[in-house]
């Protein structure tokens, strides 16, 4: 019997995300600067008859443990493409929230891939694991090389971006997720109510970019932006209290992440971020808040 095999994958958030017009497939054309953020999640794939998953952490019980997990569907797509039984035992431990817009689950599909390639041995090139990745959904290619990247596309083309440093944030997280398909609906109705402009000045992130590039992080606290946060502030209008709350309290900007409702505060440095995380924690706002750092690599085996 091979040994067990547990990845360690991040969560993500989006430093830009520009959200542009849907395509004949139904999916937004999207512009964006992913970051992985220092919150993780945990496959341990083991070698089993047959295929089961197991959840447990925060939100354990809002995620299904069957065919409709994104882990599930990523050991399925990896067995038939490597000629093999998808036989075994997937065990979940989340970290990151659930429908929080970080993408937990495409970080778990992500793991899957990698811990199951070396659980079977199957040998896939990077590239090949990347095009099961994209199979499974947008976010899930962006889990396997994590880092900082520019996404484009459905957000599933990447091209990596020079994020000098270590960059420190906070992160608030919700009570309750957000699904991302209300999200996307919401902004198509507000859009086609005319209350958010069709093209706001955020297509281009290339300010962002050399912003990370040159490590300034007042720059970045003033570029960060999110198209599809006024869709989220929409359905949780408490959003817009606690991003003010962030910057009130010395943030250097914050955002929605993603779909929301996690949001991503600025800091400068680790020690402002661990003083505004304790400042926000009292303010009653959030439901738990987390300094994390970024960029760090995506998923990876963990030595026993
Ligand atoms: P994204 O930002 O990629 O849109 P998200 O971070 O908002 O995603 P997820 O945590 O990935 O949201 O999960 C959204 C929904 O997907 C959950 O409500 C759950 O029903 C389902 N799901 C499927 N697989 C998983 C998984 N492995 N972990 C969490 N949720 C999962």
């Amino acid at each position: 019997m091979p040994e067990p095999v547990c990845v360690r994958v991040p969560a993500k958030i989006n430093l830009h995300l520009h959200v542009g017009a849907v395509r004949p497939d139904g999916y937004h054309e999207l512009v964006t600067v992913f970051q992985a953020v220092s919150l993780y999640d945990e496959v341990t794939a083991t070698a089993a008859r047959t295929l089961t998953l197991s959840v447990s952490g925060a939100d354990a019980g809002s995620v299904p443990a069957d065919e409709r997990n994104l882990a599930w569907r990523a050991a399925v797509l990896l067995a038939r493409r490597a000629g093999v039984d998808p036989a075994v035992h997937l065990e979940l431990r989340k970290g990151i929230p659930v429908a929080g817009g970080m993408a937990g689950g495409s970080a778990d599909a992500a793991a899957t891939l990698v811990a199951c390639d070396v659980l079977w041995g199957t040998g896939l090139s990077r590239s090949e694991l990347t095009e099961i990745a994209v199979e499974i959904g947008s976010d899930v290619a962006f889990a396997l090389v994590g880092g900082t990247a520019l996404g484009t596309g459905r957000g599933e083309r990447l091209t990596p971006v020079l994020a000098s440093g270590r960059w420190h944030w906070v992160l608030g997280i919700a009570d309750g997720g957000l699904p991302t398909p209300r999200v996307y609906r919401e902004l198509d109705r507000m859009r086609d109510a005319g209350a958010t402009p069709e093209q706001p000045a955020a297509a281009d992130p290339a300010g962002l970019i050399n912003a990370l590039r040159v490590h300034d992080p007042d720059m970045l606290g003033e570029l960060l932006v999110n198209e599809l946060q006024p869709a989220a502030v929409s359905l949780r209008p408490e959003l817009r209290r606690a991003l003010r709350a962030g910057v009130e309290a010395g943030a250097l900007g914050g955002l929605v992440s993603g779909s929301g409702p996690t949001c991503a505060l600025l800091a400068r440095s680790e020690e402002h971020a661990v003083r505004l995380a304790a400042s926000l924690a009292g303010a009653g706002v959030w439901r738990t808040v987390r300094v994390a750092q970024g960029p760090v690599a995506g998923a990876r085996v963990r030595e026993a």
